[in-house]
């Protein structure tokens, strides 16, 4: 028996959308029992997105909607923490990971199998085909290392006898739980028992991971997966800005990529 895989990716239209979105979905097309939710942070669906996923063959829901534009960083006051108050750039993939997590929701309500896991994927980030036989053996919350994050070469949890007693992160090793988005994922049966559990804008970066995982588990509930986390099966992998010609200057053609 194998598990639904829930995959939630927020997207945005820039030049590499199209490379970034094409490359994930042909590793997914590989993936057993995969269902992708894919939210454009947009108006509206482009055909960029509704093309590729049609194309795909791919099991997926496709939504959208924009992140709400504050113009100015919003400072929050806390009055746990000594310095009292931080400012919250635009968070990114916020409201798009809360909108798949409404959908999730009403779908697993009416779905027969109740059962899967919720896995919150980037869209430029590099999986092994690993990492999902992996997440489908989680009973509750799953962690495993990711590469090039944080600048390190690889951040994981430290785990010994068995469980997770540290994590191996340099970037700020105060949060709750020092892990990247692409270390963990959720059974999702859990999230329709936590109506509440979703994202936040009002948190700092690097924040999001904590304010998710918290509705579901502590530190010593984690299950160690990937080999009692030895084993790198996923990289936070960043696709460069292009850098393009002035079309001004050019004398050529310099049309865009076909949606
Ligand atoms: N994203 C988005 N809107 C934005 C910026 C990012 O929907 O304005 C998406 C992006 O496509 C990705 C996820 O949010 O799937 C995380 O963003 P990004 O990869 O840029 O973050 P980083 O890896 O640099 O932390
Ligand atoms: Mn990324």
């Amino acid at each position: 028996y194998l598990p639904t895989i829930y995959g939630i990716t927020p997207t945005y239209p820039r030049l590499a959308q199209k490379a970034d979105l094409t490359r994930l979905s042909q590793t997914l097309m590989l993936v057993k029992n995969f269902h992708w939710v894919v939210i454009e942070d947009s108006d509206e669906k482009t055909k960029l997105v509704a093309n590729l996923l049609k194309d795909s063959n791919l099991k997926y829901t496709h939504l959208h909607i924009k992140t709400h534009k504050s113009k100015h960083s919003t400072m929050i006051v806390d009055h746990s923490r000594p310095k009292k108050f931080y400012f919250v750039p635009r968070a990114s993939g916020v409201e798009q990971r809360n909108k798949a997590l409404d959908w999730l929701r009403q779908h697993l309500k009416t779905a027969e199998d109740k059962t899967g896991v919720v896995y919150f994927m980037d869209d430029d980030n590099t999986y092994s085909l690993k990492v999902f036989d992996e997440m489908r053996k989680i009973k509750k919350v799953g962690v495993w290392p990711v590469g090039i994050v944080g600048g390190m070469r690889v951040e994981m949890p430290v785990v010994t006898n068995g469980k997770v007693s540290d994590f191996n992160a340099f970037w700020k090793p105060f949060r709750p739980f020092p892990i990247d988005m692409a270390g963990f994922a959720i059974n999702a049966t859990m999230f329709l028992d936590r109506p509440d559990a979703k994202f936040s804008r009002k948190v700092q970066s690097g924040f999001q991971e904590s304010e998710i995982l918290k509705y579901f588990t502590t530190k010593d509930e984690l299950e160690p997966l990937a080999e009692n986390c030895t084993k790198v099966y996923v990289w936070h992998t960043r696709t460069q800005k292009p850098a393009l010609l002035n079309p001004k200057k050019l004398k050529l053609k310099h049309p865009p990529i076909p949606d």
